[in-house]
């Protein structure tokens, strides 16, 4: 080891205690000693030993009690436990090793033989705080493994909490890597992780924790710092990156990150938010170009810059959430389990549905990634719903504009946004809904058959009015459609269920699945009515001046 050993002697005996000690002492051992078990566990937590040498027979608490609570701490690191005794049967070496022992020594001690007993107690320490290193630290660059970012992590946050201090969170990804692996080899990308790990780490407090995060992305937290001075480190640290060459045979090569940052807020449900933060910021980063800083909090306030006639920003205009969303037929109960819920996603073919408490009030969300997510457990399948739905779900009344929803949607990495009255969850708006939507919008003006065809003016033609007419009919017929195949089915149903309780309960599944599509063709007729009056128009204009 590369300290020296300390070691604490237990023993009821002051001669024995005096004489073994001054044998460890003169070996090179840094020794303390106690006279009983409660002395020596008094004497554990004001500094943890390497190696506890006790006696079993003593008054009060003795070793084997002793050996007993050193397991059940949760010490620094591993405490080398050996008895001494005068008991040699089998039977009381079972129990020795049952309460945690490591070694036996027979009384009368042979000084030698403690000695070299104790050289090989040093090795399984030594095996034992490699080993620890092995799982905290990443083999490549030596730096915090994510295990052990994230105990990191909630001890930060508490602090933060506790003390108000801030503390912010970065998130760095090396741009185009694949390039590098692919251009130059494996070996190469992995100097490049190795060097950018390491200008990280010295670029960093001491406080500072940096981790390797996964493949070429480092998590970095900065405690004491806001995000305005996490964003001046980070625009620094860049620059650095940037700089970083090299050699590759007889080339230079250079790389580029991008770096997402974001701070802790008194209303973060968890420390997972804080990282997803910086995380939605550096995929805008990567999203606009890479090579850059971006903060969270610029994210809410950045406003879309396109307003030609077929962008978001102009098709939603004046469009409420209550207009895109998918409505919603049925939720999940909190306390209902993941069983239920599996059962639920395959009946309605959903992804994703809000979770309600007794009140009807959403309380989360949960996903078919989370139900997957939560498979890795026993019995997974009677957990409940509550213990592994994410809590911080983002939710909007339904008269919120549907331009906010989508630009939060382009935004983050949540999958959807459930909509509320009066905090009771009615719909859902995902990523589909809106582009269901938008698709909708452009195929009713001809513009996904036209291909070039230009929206704006007299290029809008009568094969736009036709194409809405024909968009129009379609549907009508699928919402027909729809509605006689239900028909059918709740036919079925009540033919094939013996009992009045089962078709209840084969009933409702029918019914939804159904309606919720019925729904979304009827979502379609409204998005088509919206922009067929405008389609008219344009056309009416069109014959005029042609
Ligand atoms: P982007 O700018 O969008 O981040 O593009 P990218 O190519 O960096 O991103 P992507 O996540 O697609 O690729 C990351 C690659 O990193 C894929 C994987 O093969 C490689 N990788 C992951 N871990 C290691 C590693 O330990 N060593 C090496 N050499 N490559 C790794
Ligand atoms: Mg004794
Ligand atoms: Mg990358
Ligand atoms: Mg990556």
């Amino acid at each position: 080891m590369s300290t020296i050993t300390s070691i604490l002697l237990v023993d009821d005996d002051a001669a024995m205690l005096r004489l073994l000690a001054r044998w460890l002492e003169l070996a090179g051992y840094r020794v303390r000693t106690a006279r009983d078990g409660n002395e020596a566990c008094a004497a554990i937590e004001l500094e943890c030993p390497q190696i506890v040498i006790t006696d079993w027979e003593m008054p009060g608490m003795d070793g084997h009690e002793l050996c007993r609570w050193v397991r059940s701490q949760s010490l620094p690191h591993y405490v080398y436990l050996m008895l001494l005794t005068v008991r040699s049967g089998l039977e009381d070496l079972v129990r020795g090793l049952e309460s945690g022992a490591d070694d036996f020594l027979k009384k009368p001690i042979d000084k030698d033989e403690l000695l070299a007993r104790l050289r090989s107690g040093s090795r399984v320490l030594e095996l034992e705080q490699r080993l620890g290193v092995l799982a905290r630290c990443d083999a490549l660059t030596g730096l915090t493994s994510r295990r052990t970012f994230f105990e990191f992590l909630n001890r930060e946050w508490s602090r933060s909490q506790r003390y108000h201090f801030p503390l912010s969170c970065v998130m760095v990804d090396i741009d185009f890597f694949k390039r590098i692996n692919d251009l130059h080899g494996h070996a190469v990308g992995d100097e490049v992780i190795r060097r950018v790990g390491a200008a990280l780490a010295e670029g960093c407090r001491n406080s500072d924790v940096v981790s390797r995060y996964g493949g070429e992305e480092f998590c970095l937290l900065l405690p004491e710092t806001s995000e305005d001075n996490a964003a001046i480190w980070a625009n620094r640290m860049r620059q650095r990156l940037a700089d970083l060459k090299f050699q590759v045979g007889d080339k230079e090569v250079q790389i580029t990150a991008s770096l997402g940052v974001a701070q802790r807020m008194d209303d973060m449900a968890s420390p997972e938010q804080l990282i997803d933060m910086a995380d939605q910021a550096l995929m805008v980063a990567k999203r606009s170009g890479r090579d850059r800083v971006v903060t969270y909090h610029s994210l809410s306030e950045a406003k879309p810059k396109s307003t030609s006639s077929t962008s978001p920003a102009v098709l939603l205009q004046d469009v409420p959430a209550r207009q895109v969303m998918t409505t919603l037929v049925a939720g999940l109960h909190q306390e209902d389990t993941v069983d239920i819920a599996s059962r639920h996603f395959l009946r309605f073919r959903i992804t994703i549905a809000p979770v309600v408490d007794d009140d009807g009030k959403l309380v989360g969300v949960l996903s078919e990634k989370d139900v997957m997510a939560a498979m890795l457990q026993a019995n997974w399948w009677q957990l409940r719903i509550a213990d592994v739905m994410k809590t911080n779900v983002v939710c909007y009344e339904e008269d919120t504009p549907a331009l906010s929803i989508y630009e939060f949607l382009c935004r983050v990495t949540l999958r959807a946004a459930v909509i509320v009255k009066n905090g009771v969850p009615s719909g859902l708006i995902t990523r589909g809904s809106v582009l269901r939507y938008f698709i909708n919008c452009l195929s009713v003006r001809g513009q996904l058959r036209g291909g070039g065809e230009e929206a704006d003016g007299v290029a809008v033609t009568k094969s736009s009015a036709a194409e809405v007419r024909r968009r129009i009919l379609q549907t009508v017929r699928a919402v027909n459609d729809e509605a006689l195949d239900l028909r059918e089915r709740l036919a079925e149903v009540e033919q094939d269920s013996p009992t009045p309780q089962s078709v209840a309960s084969e009933l409702v599944p029918c019914l939804v699945g159904g309606a919720s599509r019925i729904q979304e063709l009827a979502n379609d007729l409204l998005a088509c009515s919206r922009f067929a009056g405008e389609v008219a128009e344009q056309a009416e204009h069109a014959v005029l001046l042609g």
